[in-house]
């Protein structure tokens, strides 16, 4: 029996993490639960799966919370970052799945590996903001730390059984989003909703836009650097549209270990969670035969400078892969108050790379300075 705190519980990884231990309760308890926006999902939630500890992001979610549950049986609701790390580092829990969105889910991170709780990883812009300080914190504090990403989870199966010091390529596979066949001139008519509208993955919002800008893949670079330690030279980026080959992973004998499913985040949730045990999802496998074929592509940087920017990111270090991050936050959340388009979404992210004035080997408070100074940087050009 696994007794976990999910932090982020409304969210896609969240929900997702709660159909699994639904159909699971023999393996799985839920002890604390958080989230940020959806009280009415929240209360339901609680309802159900009877946590003893929740916390929601400040004192008004709290009231509406509190007014949700009608004052039936319920925790005493916390709230404000206090809250998160009391979820994080809950002493009843032994497993925290971060399934927070952006930056928000670094200290929550911290919290938890420093009170030495396994923790399942769903949060990549933490590792991408202060994958350095993470890491090691993870090996003093002998935290492993399980991808919920659905490629990194791949990478993670396909080295099972083999030894990282055989390792020569990992293939990072991408859908391509539902830009991947649109001529760059038609990208200044790119609308919120034709961005929403991912052709395989059904996830957040925050996510959806960063796939059909090809950020999400700049991300998950940097957070395969860090969880694998490898180099971002040692990281192939191929666009595979069927989204069955979940990632790759080459190794200096020519042979490469394929990590395939569907595109269903439950199963890369799933093993993070219970690994190295399989659970029964009760989910079919990809049709081959009705496929016919998985198709690979070359990721076109002309269109999408994304992988160019993570590029410089792990080529410079030090406070920019934070500060690329944050631009990217600030920008998609302008994007989804649709004040401004899908182009300056790189725009904004590629001056405010520029104008940075980088830090080598910051610390924790450095870290959040360059987050706040790039946030800062974004919204006075908006
Ligand atoms: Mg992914």
């Amino acid at each position: 029996m696994k007794h976990l705190s999910i932090l982020g519980s409304t969210g896609s990884i969240g929900t997702s993490a709660l159909d699994i231990v639904r159909i699971h309760p023999d393996f799985f308890q839920v002890k604390a639960l958080t989230a940020a926006n959806n009280i009415d999902l929240f209360s339901k939630q609680i309802d159900e799966f009877e946590p003893e500890l929740v916390a929601v992001i400040d004192e008004e979610k709290a009231l509406e919370l509190s007014r949700a549950l009608k004052g039936r049986c319920r925790p005493e609701i916390l709230s404000g970052e206090a809250g998160y790390m009391e979820a994080a580092s809950y002493a009843d829990s032994d497993m925290v799945l971060l399934a927070m969105v952006g930056a928000a889910g670094l200290k929550p991170a911290i919290c938890a590996i420093e009170s030495k709780k396994q923790v399942a990883l769903a949060n990549k812009e933490t590792l991408v903001m202060a994958g350095e300080i993470i890491m090691a914190k993870a090996l003093e504090n002998n935290v492993s730390i399980m991808p919920v990403d659905s490629e990194h989870s791949a990478i993670y199966q396909c080295l099972k059984g083999n030894q990282s010091k055989d390792l020569k390529t990992i293939f990072l596979t991408a859908s391509g989003g539902p830009f991947r066949q649109k001529s760059f001139d038609s990208f200044k008519d790119i609308t919120l909703k034709d961005a929403l509208d991912h052709p395989t993955w059904n996830m957040g919002h925050k996510i959806t836009i960063d796939s059909a800008t090809l950020m999400n893949k700049c991300l998950e670079i940097i957070e395969a650097v860090h969880l694998f330690d490898v180099t971002h030279e040692e990281i192939q980026v191929i666009i595979h549209p069927q989204s069955i080959v979940h990632s790759m992973v080459g190794f200096k004998d020519g042979s490469i270990m394929a990590q395939m499913g569907q595109p269903d985040m439950k199963g890369a949730i799933s093993y993070a969670l219970s690994g190295p045990d399989r659970l029964d999802l009760q989910m079919d496998f990809p049709d081959f035969i009705k496929l016919q074929s998985l198709t690979f592509e070359k990721p076109d940087t002309k269109r999408f400078p994304s992988l160019l920017f993570a590029l410089e990111a792990c080529r410079q270090k030090g406070t920019l892969p934070a500060v690329m991050n944050a631009a990217n936050e600030a920008a998609v959340c302008a994007f989804l108050e649709k004040r401004i388009d899908f182009l300056d979404i790189f725009k904004l992210i590629s001056k405010t790379m520029e104008l940075h004035t980088r830090i080598d080997n910051p610390d924790l408070s450095g870290i959040i300075e360059a987050d706040y100074w790039a946030r800062e940087k974004v919204k006075s050009w908006i």
